[in-house]
């Protein structure tokens, strides 16, 4: 079959590999939409120390069922599934109390192992999620970005009524701020880059900032009637956003980390004392496949105006590069077999 291959950072192509075989409790899926994640991105640039190469890429992966182990009554050839791509071990401390999504020997697809990028896939049963037939592969390409942004919001414990920030408006930014209004919360998103707020405005979320040319801090003192924020998902990984996150969170808030900082970065850890906030990683995303099939499925949460852009198989290689040199000109890029 053939497959999208890293061979080395910055070497990608499509290979001729071997089909593989489906393992006793595995299923074998036809593979139709593939997202492009900004994790994909980094293991093309070699800047996620958590690849190997050579690796076959991509976790955000829909497909048709061909093959369902033997006893399956659930799954039927044909069948539309999406897969969620972390592999946990089962024994850890994290795993023996319900955080499979942080497991110590976490294996995620495209990552620590071959990805989706292929022509065939096969993988746990416990881990495939059956998705309604009417719903499109864009579609469904799009729910496990989303089981990220989910994650991230409960991961702050977000109520309804309560005034979520969102920095960062890539992805998985405004999917969390879908979230938050899905919920009932109000989303407050803070990016510099103005498309992208204009983006988040046409989806219905109500506030945005731009914190280059307006002072976040007093935006959101108005726009909170002087409480600030009482959650944060922080889903950018800049070192600015990360710091500001405290300045933007209530007394007594929460903060929750979703994106990836390139180092490490200093916070005053004294107005975290002071605040008494919490302060939450979040990491992956756990029992969120279902909820996030049902809110796509259901039209709750519009993904298609995230996906700016759909290539072929055939076209992943030039689409990773470009996007790798001009990240901030696409949204989000789906591929379809
Ligand atoms: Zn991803
Ligand atoms: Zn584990």
């Amino acid at each position: 079959m053939k497959a999208i291959v890293l061979r080395a950072p910055k070497d990608i192509s499509i290979m001729e590999v071997s089909d593989g075989s489906r393992k006793e409790n595995e299923v074998m899926i036809k593979v139709r939409g593939m997202g492009i994640c900004g994790s994909d991105i980094a293991a093309f640039k070699g800047i996620n120390p958590l690849v190997s190469y050579p690796r076959i890429i991509g976790h955000e992966i829909a497909g048709e069922v061909l093959e369902a182990p033997e006893g399956e009554t659930e799954l039927m050839p044909g069948d539309r599934v999406v897969i969620e791509p972390y592999v946990y071990c089962g024994k850890c401390y994290p795993c023996l109390t319900q955080r499979m999504n942080c497991c110590e020997n976490l294996t995620v697809r495209g990552v620590h192992v071959d990805g989706g990028m292929s022509e065939f896939c096969y993988h746990p049963r416990h881990l495939v999620h059956k998705a309604p037939a009417d719903v499109s592969w864009t579609h469904l390409a799009m729910v496990e970005p989303l089981t990220i942004a989910i994650h991230a919001v409960q991961r702050a414990h977000v109520a309804e009524g309560e005034h979520l920030v969102v920095t960062g408006s890539g992805p998985i930014g405004i999917l969390a701020a879908q979230y938050a209004l899905a919920i009932g919360a109000v989303p407050i998103v803070v990016d510099p880059l103005d498309e992208r707020l204009a983006l988040a405005r046409s989806l219905g979320i109500p506030y945005g900032i731009n914190p280059v040319k307006e002072s976040a801090v007093e935006r959101i003192r108005e726009m909170t009637g002087g409480r600030m924020a009482e959650a944060v998902v922080e889903a950018s990984g800049s070192d600015a956003a990360i710091r500001s996150s405290i300045d933007y969170a209530a007394y007594s808030g929460r903060i929750s980390l979703v994106g990836w900082p390139k180092g490490e970065v200093s916070l005053v850890t004294a107005m975290i004392t002071k605040k008494e906030l919490d302060v939450m990683g979040s990491r992956n995303s756990f029992r969120d496949f279902q909820e996030s099939i049902d809110l796509i499925a259901g039209n709750r949460i519009d993904v298609a105006s995230l996906v700016t852009r759909t290539v072929s198989f055939g076209e992943i290689p030039a689409a990773v590069k470009e996007i790798a040199a001009y990240p901030e000109r696409f949204m989000k890029s789906v591929a379809l077999m």
